[in-house]
């Protein structure tokens, strides 16, 4: 049994529908309810749940405060490289995108290592398309070290891998995985991954399940909201994140909030998403898992994130560069998607701080855990 078997028992329409119909008595119930469970998650994030928005602030903020204290974990992704077999239609790295391509060299990582050490950063997310063959784990075994000898956290958005590889990866240092799901609804899956490994939608979707068979601490999950219903995507990542809790209770889980942004390729999302939607997504994961890690990337805007980085969210990336070799010689050129928040992290720091949160670069030290 998987998450694939949980995910076939799921009607779409209907829960898009149920979602739909809740009325604002089931949301004060959810609201009422100690613990809240997926029924009332599903109310929450309805239309519904608009107008207490402020209610479900309030308390999305004291349960964050509660279980995390007045702290904001501070990270920085690192491209690894823009090679990708795949062709997703809404990402600028697609692999029928005529851009330059590259994959840092070890004398090109070090001089990356470098300008992000001396950004401030100790938690770093290293990043890569999906090349299998170029990048894949030969590349990872003679990075990982290299990176782990200078970061105390070390985590990974990378191509799918099987269980034994995250746990070779895991005794390399690795402390957390990041894969997206991108769209939890099939035929939607399947219109926008047009070529390439990532077409494999079951594949992809039972990745969780190998990362907590494979012991890897910390899980990240998502959807690309804009793909289809938000609404529904957010259902479905609530439901995985209650099945992997219950399945792989070792671990600990994190769930990032993409939305759809303009790109190469120029895809429009059909379920737009906005800002207080998103914030109410937010809110009601944070009642749904009080001890959830919630990541706010800068794809957002400055102006969102300093509104409600208090509100929920528990990690932010700063000073954000999408192109390999970007943080050590900083010209433009063809990134994965947009970035909104183009702070650079010390000025990133001083709006935590004045949110009234300490910034936290560095929550980890292996003298913890001896790995
Ligand atoms: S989303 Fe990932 S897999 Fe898809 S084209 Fe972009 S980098 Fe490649």
């Amino acid at each position: 049994m998987s998450f694939y078997d949980l995910w076939r028992q799921q009607d779409w329409d209907h829960l898009a529908l149920t979602i739909n119909a809740m009325t604002d008595s089931q949301v004060q119930r959810a609201l009422a309810a100690p613990k809240l469970d997926w029924p009332g998650f599903l109310a929450l994030i309805s239309p519904a749940a608009a107008p207490y928005l402020e209610q479900m602030a309030r308390r999305s903020q004291r349960l964050t405060r509660q279980r995390f204290g007045n702290t904001m974990g501070l990270y920085v992704p690192l491209y690894l490289s823009n090679l990708c077999a795949n062709e997703c239609d809404y990402c600028g790295f697609a692999m029928s995108n005529r851009i330059k391509r590259h994959t840092l060299t070890e004398q090109e990582l070090d001089r990356e290592l470098d300008a992000i050490k001396a950004l401030g950063f100790d938690a770093i997310l290293l990043v890569t398309g999906e090349h299998e063959n170029k990048v894949g784990m030969d590349y990872f075994r003679q990075v990982l070290p290299r990176i782990k000898a200078r970061f105390s956290t070390v985590m990974m958005e990378v191509q799918p891998l099987e269980a034994g590889h995250y746990g070779e990866l895991r005794a390399l240092g690795l402390d957390a995985v990041m894969v997206y799901q991108e769209s939890y609804h099939r035929p939607t899956y399947g219109q926008h991954h047009l070529r390439g490994n990532k077409r494999d939608f079951r594949y992809r979707l039972e990745t969780p399940d190998r990362l907590g068979e494979a012991g890897i601490d910390k899980i990240g999950i998502g959807a690309l909201y804009g793909l289809a219903n938000w609404r529904v995507e957010a259902a479905m990542v609530a439901l995985h994140l209650d099945y992997l809790q219950r399945r792989y209770w070792r671990s600990r889980y994190s769930v990032s909030f993409p939305r759809l942004r303009p790109c190469t390729g120029g895809v429009e999302p059909v379920s737009p998403m906005g800002e207080r939607e998103l914030l109410q997504l937010i809110c009601a994961l944070r009642l749904f898992g009080p001890e959830l890690e919630l990541s706010l990337s800068t794809r957002e805007s400055e102006h969102f994130r300093d509104n409600a980085m208090t509100l929920g969210p528990t990690n932010m990336s700063a000073g954000s560069s999408t192109r390999p070799g970007g943080y050590a010689d900083p010209s433009e050129d063809l990134a994965q998607f947009s970035i909104d928040d183009v702070r650079s992290p010390d000025v990133v720091a001083q709006a935590v701080e004045r949110a009234g949160l300490t910034p936290v670069w560095k929550d980890w030290d292996r003298a913890l855990t001896g790995h």
